[in-house]
């Protein structure tokens, strides 16, 4: 019997793994999707939200600021690119001054440091390209960073630290045993745990109802977002937000930790990642609200991510059941809050008596070191080359990944099986092409590494395949067809 048993392994099951699993527990992951950081954490905005937006006294008040300073130390250990960009909040009339002085209130009293209100030269003076302002919250702890790659390192510092992921693996039901603890039941089989966590994202009542009835309903809340070239990536340097409305944050203007530009969301009742003519018409037209020159013929990707938002308008952290613990409700700040979520969620297993003995330190995972070929001076990357050729092959020309990096995250401890798993860990189809050169090349490598036919390697989840079969060769000269 485990210890504990998370269910979902986005950021916030990622985050209570890493947590749980440098204490002497027997842990295990249950993911339903073929990877880690498959769900709502791979499609959001990318903040590190300073804090200063949720309500004082909510449980995203307190977990946002605390979130937003661990988040800082775990990036630095794990190795995950996070930038200190700050945010502005923009005034345009009048009647929004007011708005600002709000959220400048309201994060003095999260405990949100070194805020301030701008002027509209103030602000016109550090962003050129935006429109005229009466006045902005200026929020230089506010960061940018790389999602995926977050929740990525966390479940991956987790595993080496001994958790055990199990991949493809959706819970269906639960039942309480006798004595205590649960039985889980899912698609690879059952799992027994003294304490269930449910990190399930926007399904998080669905796992909620296999052990008690719903207390709380979830209303799915899409976002839609262009992602913009390199070449447009310096038309801000901070994260440039609206005022807040019932809507939510607004549609934001962000550098992205790449050097791209992200430009969304919109806010629509709809549990579908799909993206819509019109939900992107309407972040087109609030976003030059903010910069009017914003060119989105630059956009190289469009995405959406579902936000899941409940009636209860705050994070849902509860005891679904004894020994079933609901880290739900993980609207934005979520992302942020994650790490603090997870430091919250073990104080309330402790208290239903788990024991968080922590292991000695010297057992525990190394801190996590990528190499980004690209980042390395020309000399180091000689050098790199000649040790391991496989650097000197450059696989996706757009990013100038290599090789060598998409073989090294293969042998990681979480490795790819997808064309988009190697993209999250390497890079390799971020950029302007998305994909359409290296894809092939990255297949071949995959099918190459994990020993499998290119058949059976998908695009991102399971069932995406690329390849279906082989086609009829065309006959040789004066020969028959094979
Ligand atoms: C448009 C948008 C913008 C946002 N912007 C920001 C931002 O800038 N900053 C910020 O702090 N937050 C932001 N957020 C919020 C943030 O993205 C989420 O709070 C966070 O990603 C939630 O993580 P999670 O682990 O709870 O959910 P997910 O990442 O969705 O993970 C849940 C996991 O559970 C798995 N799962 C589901 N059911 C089962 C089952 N039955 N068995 C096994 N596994 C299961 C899923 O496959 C999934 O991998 C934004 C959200 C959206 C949608």
């Amino acid at each position: 019997m485990y210890d504990v048993a998370i269910i979902g392994c986005g950021v916030v099951g990622a985050a209570a793994a890493q947590y749980l699993a440098r204490r002497r527990l027997r842990l295990c992951v249950l993911e339903a999707e073929n990877d880690v950081a498959d769900g709502t954490t791979k499609a959001n905005s990318a903040i590190l939200h300073a804090g200063y937006d949720p309500a004082p006294g909510t449980l995203m008040a307190r977990l946002n600021v605390r979130g937003a300073a661990l988040a800082r130390e775990l990036c630095a250990v794990l190795d995950v690119p996070r930038k200190e960009t700050g945010s502005l909040v923009l005034a345009f009339a009048p009647e929004e001054v007011p708005h600002v002085e709000e959220l400048y209130r309201r994060g003095l009293a999260n405990g949100v440091e070194g805020l301030r209100i701008l002027s509209g030269e103030e602000v016109a003076a550090l962003e050129p390209n935006l429109a005229p302002v009466q006045a902005a919250l200026l929020a230089p702890s506010a960061a940018i960073v790389n999602p995926w790659e977050y929740a990525l390192a966390l479940a991956e510092n987790a595993v080496e630290n001994g958790a055990e992921l199990q991949l493809n693996c959706p819970v269906t039901g639960a039942q309480p045993l006798d004595g205590g603890g649960w039985r889980l039941h899912t698609a690879r089989g059952e799992v027994d745990a003294r304490f269930v966590v449910n990190a399930a994202g926007v399904a998080a009542q669905r796992v909620h109802e296999m052990a008690a009835p719903a207390n709380f309903r979830t209303v799915p809340c899409r976002g839609e977002y262009y992602l913009l070239d390199k070449s447009a990536g310096g038309t801000v340097q901070h994260v440039i937000f609206q005022c807040p409305s019932k809507e939510g944050k607004g549609v934001l203007v962000a550098p992205t930790v790449h050097g791209n530009l992200i430009v969304g969301p919109n806010a629509e009742d709809a549990d579908s990642t799909a993206n819509t003519a019109q939900g992107l018409a309407q972040v087109a037209e609030k976003a030059r609200r903010s910069v009017p020159g914003l060119d989105l013929s630059a956009s190289i990707r469009n995405f959406a991510g579902v936000r899941a938002n409940t009636d209860r308008g705050d994070f849902v952290i509860q005891w679904a059941a004894p020994g079933f613990l609901d880290l739900a409700g993980m609207q934005s700040p979520g992302l942020t809050a994650a790490p603090a979520v997870a430091e919250y969620a073990a104080g309330l297993l402790e208290e239903a008596g788990l024991v968080l003995a922590e292991k000695p330190a010297e057992t525990l995972a190394v801190p996590r070191k990528k190499i980004r070929f690209r980042e390395l001076s020309r000399s180091e990357q000689a050098a790199l080359i000649a040790r391991q050729p496989a650097y000197g092959r450059v696989i996706c020309r757009c990013e100038t990944i290599t090789e060598g990096e998409i073989l090294a995250a293969c042998r990681e401890p979480i490795p790819p099986c997808s064309i988009d798993g190697v993209k999250r860990r390497a890079g390799a189809g971020m950029g302007r092409c998305q994909g359409g050169f290296c894809s092939p090349r990255v297949l071949e490598i995959l099918s190459r590494e994990l020993g499998r036919s290119p058949l059976d390697i998908p695009q991102d989840k399971a069932g995406s395949f690329i390849l279906t079969g082989r086609t009829k060769q065309a006959p040789a000269k004066g020969g028959e067809a094979q």
